[in-house]
């Protein structure tokens, strides 16, 4: 029988919302400031179309300015650092996002850099990521994806780790590096394993809280887990299944959910977990650039 507790990223991340919407709400009464949000796509990948407008969906329903660039697939590499500099420039934005990944033309590192530090809200920018790695993480913008898990861990850990042992598995810029040293912050020892890892379900099995952020489905099995560890599941499978004799798209994680809920203490699902945190942590992020901007910043 299962015996983990589901975390519940939606119900979690609805709760932070409604703060981030009365703040908000505050900050337009008391200041006549509104939080401003701009997201630059570039091209037509169907999976970026919606991310996109989950996100100034979101940012709308939190009562901030949204504005959506879409620019063609063939745009200049300068027509995009012009449009960067402009939103850099405009005091009614806060934060700026451009959505990966570009088309092949473009240098994804040199527009990244080209957003100012003090609106980066994906935390991207080496200043971010150096304040972060230096552990000033009280003054950097954290990616969205792992300080969502952080406080998702944080809820069933708390925030001191002190002699806890933390495994992540991938080592992307965008997940798997600053969730080790968000991890490595909170005082955990941490293991960041990839695909020249040897024996990765040994050094799984050895961690009392385990992110996996690979892109692998199911590659985690409950075999892998120790007794009472926490598990973050970052990673996002589109895989099919027959239903009625119909195939149908699921979506499932790196972690096979159902073994390692046999063995964890806590567990998050996919989807309903990770993801659903991701959007407000930007969120959270724009309002707290728009405060800073104001000198109001806690
Ligand atoms: P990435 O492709 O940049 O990195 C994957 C990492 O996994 C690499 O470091 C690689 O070394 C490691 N890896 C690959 N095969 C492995 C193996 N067999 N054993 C151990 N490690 C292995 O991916 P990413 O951007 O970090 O994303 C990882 C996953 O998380 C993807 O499924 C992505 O869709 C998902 N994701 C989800 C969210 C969210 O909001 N829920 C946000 C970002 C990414």
């Amino acid at each position: 029988m299962a015996s983990a507790i589901r975390i519940d990223g939606k119900a979690k991340a609805a709760e932070l919302s409604e703060k981030i919407e009365e703040e908000t709400a505050a900050l337009a009464r008391d200041h006549g400031i509104k939080p401003g949000l701009a997201v630059v796509i570039i091209g037509e990948d169907p999976a970026s179309q919606v991310y996109v407008r989950n996100k100034k969906r979101t940012a709308e329903a939190c009562g901030f300015h949204s504005v959506q660039h879409s620019l063609p697939a063939e745009v200049s590499q300068q027509d995009v650092l012009d449009l960067v500099q402009s939103l850099n420039d405009d005091p009614a934005i806060h934060g700026i996002l451009v959505q990966l990944p570009l088309p092949d033309h473009l240098d994804e590192q040199r527009i990244t850099q080209s957003i100012t530090p003090s609106k980066d809200v994906d935390g991207f920018h080496y200043i971010n990521i150096g304040k972060l790695t230096a552990g000033d993480t009280a003054d950097a913008f954290i990616p969205c994806t792992p300080a969502g898990c952080m406080l998702m861990i944080e809820d069933h850990l708390g925030t001191d780790l002190s002699g806890l042992s933390a495994v992540v598995i991938g080592r992307s810029n965008i997940v798997g590096k600053p969730m080790a040293s968000l991890l490595l912050a909170r005082n955990a020892t941490v293991t960041i394993t990839h695909s020249r890892t040897k024996d990765l379900p040994a050094v799984v099995r050895g961690a009392d809280i385990v992110v996996a952020a690979v892109g692998r489905p199911n590659m985690v099995g409950g075999d892998w887990i120790k007794p009472g560890a926490v598990i973050i599941d970052v990673g996002i499978n589109r895989v099919e299944v027959e239903v009625d004799g119909e195939k149908k798209a699921k979506l499932i994680g790196d972690v096979n959910f159902e073994e390692a809920s046999e063995v964890a203490r806590a567990i998050t699902p996919v989807p309903g977990g990770v993801g659903p945190m991701t959007i407000t942590m930007l969120m959270a992020n724009t309002l707290r650039s728009a405060k800073l901007a104001a000198g109001l910043a806690d």
